[in-house]
């Protein structure tokens, strides 16, 4: 596989599959958080520096019927501009008419294309009415899949080289993270800095032998995450279970959950899980005690108990103070740690203290040494608004692909370069 140190850009056009869906303020178009800009810079920068040319494509939040001017990519030229010392950058307004823009790119030079996904081909699926019949939905599909080939062809045209940094999307067969790979030879395509990174902090906690190892899997439900905590029970030692996915566990076991979140037809899981954790060595740490709310509600009055005896009417909502204190002491006393998901209601100030003294104990077990990973947005969010992004060891860009890899699931653009 080609790896993007060893590869010299100098003359050579890239074309660059980023990760540029940032979030924007929705009067002004303003860019509200560039970190996804910043991810791609490495890649870009070895690619300017060597002498290469870099075209960027990016998809734009979901625009569902052609071009959209709350999705044009457009709004991303300053922010990345910026990032880039103030250099121009050169607009495709259409991102299959670039083919002038992008012959007459000199070195050092940067054009960025219009969304992807203005076209249906982007993601390969037909645009159909929501009354479509079957016969129409078929046509549709078999249409799209044959002017995907000349939508993949056109993309490919514009460069000598293509470079996948778009880790948010590596989970998903697109035009542009996946299907492109196939007009380059081995020695033309390549992953860009961002995807290197993850993969290896991924590996990092997969393979490491740095023991104690520990998953914190916090979130709403226990049948988003049992593929994940599956594959993961053979090589940890601590399994950590917060948020709503907590009472599943408790009622399995018999205690009483009052209104709390809980999948009823996941009882059984979660009672395997527990003896699965067992036939692998693995501590289980189930939340002892809660901060109750008497309804889902930012300004709900709050109480304490027991996480096995909340009282009819209450629901938990995050974690209180003894299950903090040992939550606190096995994640300090780790070497390894995953972190997916938050322990509570975190997004209410009055149910965000849990996550927050997780998001603080991870970063006291990184300053001790351990190797932190913290993926899905509702973790990194956390881990941002504690101000700790810069304690932890690795913070990933890629919710969904990032659950995906750890499932242990072939990712289509991981795959179309490295064959696995
Ligand atoms: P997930 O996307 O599965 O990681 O779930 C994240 C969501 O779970 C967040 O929006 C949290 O508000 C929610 N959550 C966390 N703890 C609880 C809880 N105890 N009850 C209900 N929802 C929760």
């Amino acid at each position: 596989m080609q790896m993007i140190n060893d590869y010299s850009f100098a003359g050579k056009k890239a074309i660059v599959r980023v990760d540029f869906n940032v979030p924007l303020n929705k009067e002004t178009f303003e860019v509200t958080d560039d970190t996804r800009i910043r991810g791609a810079l490495p890649t870009i920068n070895k690619i300017l520096s060597d002498g290469g040319s870099a075209i960027l494509m990016s998809h734009l939040g979901r625009p569902k019927a052609g071009p959209d001017k709350k999705a044009s990519l457009k709004h991303v030229i300053p922010a990345l501009s910026k990032n880039l010392g103030g250099k121009e950058i050169k607009f495709a307004d259409d991102c299959m008419q670039a083919k002038q823009l992008a012959d007459a790119l000199k070195p050092g030079e940067v054009l960025l294309l219009e969304n992807l996904r203005f076209y249906e081909e982007e993601e390969g699926k037909p645009r159909l009415a929501d009354d479509a019949s079957e016969e129409e939905k078929a046509a549709g599909k078999a249409r799209v899949k044959e002017s995907q080939k000349k939508f993949v062809a056109t993309l490919a045209s514009y460069a000598n080289v293509y470079v996948n940094d778009a880790f948010g999307t590596a989970h998903r067969a697109h035009a542009s993270t996946a299907l492109i790979a196939n007009h380059f030879d081995e020695k033309n395509k390549m992953f860009g800095f961002l995807i290197n990174s993850e993969l290896e902090a991924m590996d990092k906690v997969i393979r490491s032998n740095d023991k104690p190892k520990t998953a914190i899997m916090g979130g709403a439900k226990v049948s988003d995450k049992i593929q994940i905590i599956s594959r993961l029970l053979p090589t940890i030692d601590n399994l950590i279970i917060g948020g709503g996915m907590t009472y599943t566990f408790i009622k399995a076991q018999g205690g009483k959950i009052g209104n709390s979140l809980c999948e009823e037809d996941k009882l059984d899981l979660a009672l395997e899980i527990l003896k699965k954790a067992k036939e692998h060595n693995v501590k289980v740490y189930i939340p002892t005690d809660a901060i109750n709310a008497d309804k889902f509600d930012a300004n709900a009055n709050t109480g304490k108990s027991k996480t096995n005896e909340t009282p009819d009417g209450w629901m938990g909502l995050d974690i209180a103070d003894e299950t903090i204190a040992t939550f606190t002491k096995v994640i300090k006393e780790s070497k390894t740690i995953l972190w997916n998901g938050p322990m509570g209601v975190f997004e209410m100030d009055k149910f965000s203290a849990g996550t927050s003294a997780i998001a603080k104990a991870l970063a006291e077990a990184t300053a001790n040494g351990a190797f932190t990973l913290i993926g899905g947005g509702d973790s990194v969010a956390a881990i941002n608004k504690n101000k700790l992004a810069d304690k932890v060891s690795y913070v990933s860009t890629g919710g969904g692909a990032m659950l995906e890899y750890m499932e242990g699931k072939v990712l289509p653009g991981i795959k179309a370069i490295r064959g696995e």
